[in-house]
């Protein structure tokens, strides 16, 4: 039995446990039990659903080394990987990494791997979002905050987030500054049935930059939200302006566990306004500009609500490297996989959303070692130095009860935002609103129905075990549902479903009783 202490990647949170390995026959499966680490800083032993089941997550299928889908040696993969992206022009490659099990050292890494061959298409998921605002609003997206500043805040604002299903372990932070006196304030365009806030600002759907003329709630607040790949720049931007008209602070949590190791380190927002973003890359891709996809660690297919649409974008390219430790719905499409180790297996360090550097807890420097064979040969520990010195970590080094990165809060200004509503012929009646959850951002499906109001499923003719079908465009999805507190045009959906966010937030849907 190996018990191993390490980090759970499920959110940009970052709680600690052990996982437990036992032995097992030879060729049998690998059975791997988790337990609470009680002496985590960040946790302290808590776990949401997403963490307790981690070993479900570390039971799938293993990618293997492989050439044109035939299994091969790993020294051949790297040749074969080395070879390929030579003999390609420089704009016409690109790498991508959502920052989800990726160390620093590796994101360190991947950067260089990209420069070595002239590569500028490096994107980890967030790009877009710098170059629509000013400068000195960047330490907003590039840095969290300590939850001691959520602990200690006087007033918090919720703004569009539901802590308990988003970034469950922040829900009991939230509860603790309640205690300490906080006044909880929700905006969103439902109540939270759970009753975690004091207050409730209801927006409805198609005046959400309304709340602008209620900025004086904002006083004195600290406002929790969230960015995704897939928030709207123009929800980014009313959240600035709210910040920014208002003596408060914002706090964006992220889905990806090594967010802020990818902004610190991968590319900060000068040289995010450089680089293609994912959309970008994925348009590249589809117009036969980008022709090579180097996808480090990323069910892109898996994460991304178009799935179909991106696998089938993805086809289009002349070479796709793809390294991980698992099989990924790409993987087939695959020109080259190089097999990398399992996350907790990591050798290297991470930075949470607090600023806290923290080690994985591993041994193995595989992943690294792939990415170092094929570009500047460098060992872990030359790469380390690196990542500590642009951290700015002195020795002694690591200290998970230390915030190593701190955020200084700036004065910015932004231009008064304009949300634009999605219009689309012909569907009405309904909008789809995602709550998206750890299991969401790992490609795990663990809901199969939505929310919606009682008012719905009369007008519906809804009983009972019965399905409803939504739509949009040619898109359908059929689903369960269930009743919930809802305005009567609103649908919540924690699972990833068939239907694209156009613009983020709320997407204009038309919902019907499936036929049997
Ligand atoms: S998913 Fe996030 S909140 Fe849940 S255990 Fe993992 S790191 Fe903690």
């Amino acid at each position: 039995m190996k018990i191993n202490s390490c980090i759970c990647p499920g959110c940009c949170i970052g709680c600690s446990l052990y996982l437990v390995e036992s032995e097992v026959e030879e060729g049998a499966k690998e059975k791997i039990k988790v337990l609470h680490r009680k002496t985590g800083a960040v946790n302290e032993g808590k776990l949401c659903k997403f963490g307790t089941g981690l070993h479900a997550y570390y039971e799938r299928e293993a990618l293997n080394n492989s050439i044109d889908g035939k299994a091969v040696k790993q020294e051949e993969a790297l040749k074969e990987a080395r070879e390929s992206l030579d003999s390609m022009k420089p704009e016409e490659l690109a790498f991508i990494a959502l920052p989800g099990t990726i160390t620093n050292e590796e994101i360190v890494s991947f950067v260089s791997l990209a420069s070595e061959f002239g590569c500028e298409n490096v994107s980890f998921g967030f790009e877009r979002f710098f170059k629509g605002i000013p400068e000195e609003a960047d330490y907003i997206i590039e840095k969290g905050l300590p939850f001691t500043e959520v602990e200690g805040a006087t007033k918090i604002i919720l703004f569009f987030i539901d802590p308990f299903v988003h970034y469950p372990l922040l829900a009991r932070r939230i509860l603790k500054a309640k205690k300490n006196g906080a006044k909880v304030i929700e905006v969103s365009f439902a109540k939270n049935e759970r009753g975690i806030a004091d207050e409730t600002v209801l927006v409805e759907a198609m005046e959400v930059e309304r709340i602008k003329e209620r900025k004086e709630i904002f006083e004195e607040s600290l406002i929790i939200g969230e960015l995704t790949p897939y928030t709207n720049p123009q929800f980014l931007s009313l959240m600035l302006w709210l910040k920014a008209s208002t003596s408060s602070m914002l706090f964006l949590l992220k889905p990806f566990l090594n967010s802020t190791g990818a902004f610190l380190l991968g590319g900060n927002g000068k040289e995010a306004r450089k680089r293609k973003d994912l959309f970008e890359i994925l348009e590249g891709v589809e117009k036969g500009e980008i022709k090579a996809l180097y996808l480090l660690e990323t069910d892109l297919a898996g994460v991304m609500f178009e799935s179909e649409e991106v696998a089938k974008t993805i086809s289009k390219l002349d070479l796709l490297i793809e390294q991980n430790a698992f099989r990924t719905a790409l993987s087939d499409d695959a020109d080259i996989t190089i097999c990398s180790e399992p996350f907790y297996m990591k050798k290297g360090t991470v930075v949470n959303i607090e600023g806290r550097v923290l080690e994985i807890g591993g041994e193995s420097e595989k992943g690294l070692r792939i990415m170092e064979s094929i570009g500047k040969e460098r060992l872990y520990e030359e790469v380390h130095e690196a990542v500590k010195k642009r951290l700015g970590l002195g020795n002694p080094e690591i200290n998970e009860f230390e915030i190593a990165v701190m955020r200084e809060e700036r004065d910015f200004k932004v231009a008064e935002p304009k949300m634009g509503i999605e219009k689309r012929e012909g569907e009405e009646g309904y909008f789809l609103w995602y709550k998206t959850n750890p299991f969401f951002w790992n490609g795990v499906t663990d809901k199969n129905f939505v929310e919606i109001s009682a008012a719905a499923m009369r007008k519906l003719g809804l009983f009972r075990g019965d399905e409803v079908e939504i739509v949009q465009g040619v898109r359908e999805e059929r689903m369960g549902f269930k009743i919930s507190e809802l305005p009567d045009y609103l649908i919540l959906s924690e699972a990833k479903l068939a239907i694209t966010p156009v613009q983020g937030l709320l997407t204009r849907v038309a919902m019907k009783r499936a036929e049997e």
